[in-house]
């Protein structure tokens, strides 16, 4: 098969590392991809707002699967206009991906089939808003509905951070995304990404992982889009799966079904688990990124045959297998980031990281310059590694970071703690 992957991130990167080493790939191309993705696959500059163009491109390259990595173009529907052009395309339909492009569509879903989520209202205006969460109390969590590059949710500790979220979003502080807002309860627990692969009826469970959002060790600083990755996720046992499975995912596609916009494509559930149990915190219709690389690591099947499926509405009878390693993977981003950084810096010691046991270098922002590898983005380079225990796999990972050569970016010291913990 020919297969495109639409995407430049660590989550594509590690998807072609898989589809790479399927027997099933012919010819893989990557667009835009990375430095890191050009050593997998053909990497191609195509514009993936321009579905027209990219509809072109699969037509003069014989592409028989598209992938679709990140969100925006699913919920712009690219996926749609592949099929309806004759390209077999993986990913949710524009209807479906409103699991993630809006948050009010998820609540309301999630209301009318008794789905475990946190009580919630709408607002598209001000006061309102602002007497409701009198009305709640602090702590509280304002949410913009739509997409909004992670800066759309705001936890608030206090009333008068609640108020300026509800002013900031609802004037236009994040664009149209804060046009509606969702204020919900404030959830407490441990949190966990729940993955499930769906194809519009059926739908498995993957292996389950959690990320670290923060910036810097101890679960400090900003929230970003993930500084590091483990899968398994402790907290996620046989029993919690089937839970999820059975109160969260498949309530979810049933009721996807019923309004003509079955889903199909990678359901992530951010879950809370809570006194009560798993509680649905959002939606995502994608992978996670950076848990797409330890899922990838983990998955000892072929991925192929299963994106085939997924779009194929031919699920039911599948089944996929993972290695019972445990594999984590830490993020080197460029100093400053989430906020403003510098693009450019040379990285160095590639090579001699990638020599240690077990450890495989996935690309996020970075581009080639000749022979040199240049910082082009906020998070960079996921070193991901498997091993034994939790404990192995961040020695692994660690000791392949210390080879890099890299003083521009940082990274957290401490990923997978919690899980380490667990181990002791
Ligand atoms: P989201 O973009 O909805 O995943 O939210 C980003 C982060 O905000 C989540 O990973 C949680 O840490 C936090 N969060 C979102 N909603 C809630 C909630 N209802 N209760 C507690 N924390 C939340």
């Amino acid at each position: 098969m020919n297969i495109l992957i639409l995407g430049s991130g660590g989550r594509e990167h590690a998807l072609a590392w898989k589809i790479a080493a399927s027997p099933l790939t012919d010819r893989l191309i990557c667009a835009p991809g990375n430095a890191g993705m050009a050593r997998e696959a053909e990497c191609v500059a195509l514009d993936l707002a321009d579905h027209a163009a990219v509809i072109t491109f699969c037509r003069e390259n014989g592409v028989d699967l598209v992938v679709v990595g990140p969100e925006a173009p699913l919920c712009a529907g690219i996926v749609d206009d592949l099929e309806a052009a004759g390209i077999k395309a993986f990913g949710p339909s524009r209807a479906a991906a409103r699991l993630e492009g809006s948050k009010a569509f998820t609540k309301d879903l999630c209301a009318a089939n008794g789905i475990p989520t946190a009580a919630y209202e709408r607002f598209r205006a001000a006061d309102p808003a602002k007497a409701y969460v009198r009305k709640c109390g602090a702590p509280i969590v304002v949410k913009a509905d739509g997409l909004a590059a992670g800066k759309g949710v705001v936890v608030a500790d206090d009333l008068a951070i609640a108020d300026a979220a509800i002013d900031m979003m609802l004037s236009g502080g994040i664009g149209e995304a804060g046009g509606e807002i969702v204020i919900e309860e404030c959830l407490t627990g441990e949190e966990a990404s729940f993955f499930a692969l769906c194809d519009g009826v059926s739908a498995i469970p993957l292996a389950s992982a959690q990320d670290h959002k923060r910036a810097f060790d101890g679960d400090r600083g900003p929230n970003t889009g993930g500084m590091g990755a483990y899968s398994p996720a402790p907290i996620v046992d046989a029993a919690i799966s089937a839970r999820v499975m059975r109160e969260i995912v498949q309530p979810t596609l049933r009721a996807m079904s019923a309004m003509g916009a079955p889903y199909k494509g990678v359901l992530y559930a951010g879950l809370m688990m809570t006194a009560q149990g798993p509680k649905l915190i959002e939606y995502n219709v994608r992978f996670g990124d950076p848990e797409c690389q330890v899922l990838m690591l983990r998955l000892m099947s072929d991925l192929v045959p299963a994106l085939a499926a997924s779009r194929d509405g031919m699920l039911k009878s599948f089944d996929l297998r993972w290695y019972s390693e445990v594999a984590l993977t830490v993020v080197m981003a460029a100093k400053g980031y989430p906020g403003p950084y510098d693009r450019g810096s040379v990285i160095e010691g590639l090579d001699a990281a990638a020599a240690v046991e077990g450890v495989e270098i996935f690309h996020a922002g970075t581009r080639s310059d000749g022979e040199r590898i240049l910082a082009n983005g906020g998070r960079v380079l996921d070193i991901s590694a498997l091993g034994k225990t939790v404990k192995e796999a961040q020695a692994r990972a660690y000791t392949a970071i210390s080879r890099i050569q890299w003083p521009e970016g940082y990274f957290r010291h401490d990923v997978g703690w919690r899980a380490a913990e667990r181990e002791n």
